[in-house]
């Protein structure tokens, strides 16, 4: 991801070499080929606007700094403005004070949400946690099933419906979860739920009556970061229907341009807080923007 984008900066910049000061020519120029490559790279329209804005305003004010070249402060502005639009500070986990930590997962079926989640898992299981998974996707056929064999992958109990017990209410099993959690002592309570192929109406009630019923500490969204512009859609749509805290991108592996990565935190003002970059439950870590940022620009 983002292979395009870093080369295409990386010309613009070369452009920039060997330059004394910047004229306003140059800046003009300059802040042109950005707006390029982050349209080419997908990103949303608002997001691209402002970023370039915010560059070119920037590049003007700029006192010219005995340190760093005219060309190498620009790559410095676009540095900082990139950490900014995908969120600025890394977020981290907010963990309940009293009670097991609730963590809700939302988003589309096919997005990552089961893998995430055993995922996740595993990541708090590294940092000394005792997670519980809860199967709510009871929609899937394989959910529950897919969820069981990586929760013994990654050595963390699995709370589902018993077989022909209840299995069509996902926000009892929830419910459930929670006093299992309580009872065996489990300090991190992971809520798979369902996806569906696109956003309807029943979908985001069901979410919406899960996180009613379990009251989340956080709730993530997760979106697979190929979709493109549609993610950035489905992201909007999640946030009206079920609310979120923060999302997670997966995917991230793949050869997509990276717009929905670039916009997501800026259009819906939650930032990125996990990003899962491959299929094994070892690849993902915590979303740092000024990592991303930095591979950006390499
Ligand atoms: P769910 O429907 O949201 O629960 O999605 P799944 O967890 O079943 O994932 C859908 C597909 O995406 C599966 O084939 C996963 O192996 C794959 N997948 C999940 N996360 C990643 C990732 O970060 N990178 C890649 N390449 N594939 C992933």
């Amino acid at each position: 991801m983002f292979a395009t984008l870093s080369d295409r900066l990386a010309d613009t910049f070369k452009n920039l070499r060997g330059k004394g000061r910047l004229s306003e020519a140059d800046i003009d120029a300059t802040a042109r080929e950005i707006r390029i490559a982050l349209l080419e790279a997908d990103v949303a329209l608002p997001v691209v606007k402002e970023f370039v804005a915010a560059v070119k305003e920037r590049a003007r004010g700029e006192e010219v700094s005995g340190a760093l070249n005219p060309a190498q402060q620009i790559v410095k502005i676009v540095n900082e403005e990139l950490v900014n639009i995908l969120g600025g500070e890394t977020r981290r986990l907010r963990y309940a004070k009293t009670g097991p930590t609730v963590i809700m997962l939302a988003g589309l079926q096919g997005a990552g949400k089961t893998t995430l989640a055993a995922k996740l898992a595993l990541w708090l299981k590294e940092q000394g946690k005792t997670p519980l998974l809860v199967a709510c996707d009871l929609q899937r056929p394989n959910a529950v099933n897919q969820l069981q064999v990586n929760g013994e992958r990654v050595g963390v109990p699995v709370f589902a419906p018993e077989p022909g017990n209840g299995t069509g209410d996902p926000v009892g099993v929830a419910q459930a979860s929670i006093e299992e959690a309580k009872r065996k002592l489990h300090d991190v309570v992971i809520v798979d739920t369902a996806g569906r192929l696109g956003v309807d109406a029943e979908l985001m009630q069901q979410a919406a009556d899960i996180r009613d019923a379990v009251r989340p500490d956080e709730v993530l969204f997760v979106v697979d970061a190929m979709i493109g512009q549609d993610a950035v859609t489905t992201a909007q749509a999640f946030l009206e229907g079920v609310g979120y805290d923060a999302v997670v991108l997966t995917k991230l592996d793949g050869d997509a341009r990276g717009g929905a990565a670039l916009s997501i935190a800026s259009i819906t003002g939650r930032p990125v807080m996990f990003a899962s970059n491959g299929e094994k439950l070892t690849d993902f870590d915590l979303f740092h923007p000024d990592r991303m940022a930095s591979r950006i620009l390499d």
